[in-house]
């Protein structure tokens, strides 16, 4: 079954598109589960959780609880679809998934919470409704796994490549000790990048594991609940993460199917290379301003427009940028740009990016 999504293409949930993913976009998609309302929002948005099937091995899944990112979303969504169409191959488990924890976040297009929290900072304090809802329903489902499902920023590679996925087994305490909570996770996700070397070599990532009693995965890891944290990241100019969705929607199910068969590998968790903060969106080689030649790092922006999103370029970083990859790279040596205001780190960089015809995302 190892192309089981890639055979699939005509998945429901392929009608969930682009960057902007709220409760009111997946409202008719999570119809077609048994799902049920188990709280409601800050700002008073339905949370609700899909609970399937009746087999011996709980798994608690979470998604978008960083309202911003919701590449996770669809890929669960997609994975989903499969168990739904395959009920054999969720024989083994009983699920219960809270595809948008933080839906204020979701519909703001922000990580934090409409508070301004970061939920996965309050795992201790468990301040806001969100955070307590997903505690209460830890403690209550008792869960045998928990799947903690995120987006990363762009700024992440892998040896000298865009990092499409990156996963953790979150330390249980400030001395990483491996537990056998964690040993546990580390095996479903060596199990995890063994098969995803076949398809996207070299581009997997796993993330520093130090220990932050205050981030859900370590609280639910301490424990003693095997967490896996799930990452999509940037690649190339997938700003839509079309391809991120297919790999990360796979490596859920993949997840499954190592727990069910019982396939662990914790030692080709252990080779998996950390990420490094070694990219921008977009890299300029020697552009020459005021006669002096340098390089300019551009970060894109995500602002919320239209129930789209603009990727909106702003200058990261302005020198000899050796050592830093884009995801574009331009040189654009020899030609002389003029431009109407000096550069300074922060500030837009409209001007440039339509003098160098640089294409303006919307997803
Ligand atoms: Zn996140």
């Amino acid at each position: 079954m190892n192309d089981f999504l890639i055979t699939q293409p005509q998945l429901a949930s392929q009608k969930i598109q682009g960057r902007y993913v709220t409760h009111k976009s997946i409202d008719s998609f999570v119809k077609h589960f048994p799902f049920k309302t188990i709280g409601t929002s800050t700002k008073s948005h339905p949370i609700h959780s899909i609970d399937m099937g009746s087999g011996s091995v709980k798994v608690l899944i979470w998604s978008q609880m960083h309202g911003n990112e919701s590449t996770a979303t669809k890929a669960l969504m997609d994975a989903l679809c499969y168990l739904q169409q395959n009920p054999s191959f969720l024989a083994a488990f009983t699920l219960k998934v809270i595809p948008i924890l933080n839906p204020d976040g979701a519909e703001a297009y922000t990580r934090v919470n409409a508070n301004d929290v970061d939920l996965n900072r309050d795992a201790i304090n468990q301040s806001q409704f969100e955070s307590k809802l997903l505690v209460d329903v830890y403690k209550s489902f008792k869960p045998d796994y928990c799947f903690n499902l995120h987006d990363q920023r762009t700024i992440f590679g892998v040896n000298d490549n865009p990092c499409m996925l990156s996963f953790l087994s979150p330390a249980a305490d400030e001395t990483k000790k491996h537990t056998t909570a964690r040993k546990k996770a580390m095996g479903v996700i060596g199990y995890i990048q063994n098969a995803l070397q076949e398809h996207i070599p070299n581009q997997v990532g796993r993330y520093d594991d130090t220990f932050n009693q205050n981030c859900m995965g370590d609280f639910f890891t301490q424990q003693g609940t095997p967490t896996l944290l799930f990452e999509a990241g940037q690649v190339g100019e997938d700003y839509g993460r079309v391809e991120t969705r297919k790999w990360y929607g796979f490596s859920i199910l993949k997840a499954f199917e190592c727990i069910a068969l019982s396939l662990h590998m914790p030692s080709i968790y252990q080779d998996i290379p950390e990420v490094e903060k070694s990219f921008v969106d977009v890299l300029i080689k020697n552009i020459t301003l005021d006669n002096i030649p340098i390089d300019i790092a551009l970060q894109y922006v995500e602002v919320l427009k239209n129930e789209e999103i603009h990727f909106v370029p702003i200058v990261h970083k302005i020198g000899k940028l050796a050592g830093l990859n884009g995801h574009k790279i331009i040189d654009v040596t020899g030609k002389n740009i003029s431009l109407s205001k000096a550069l300074t780190v922060g500030t837009s960089a409209i001007e440039l990016s339509e003098l160098l015809n640089l294409t303006q995302y919307s997803h």
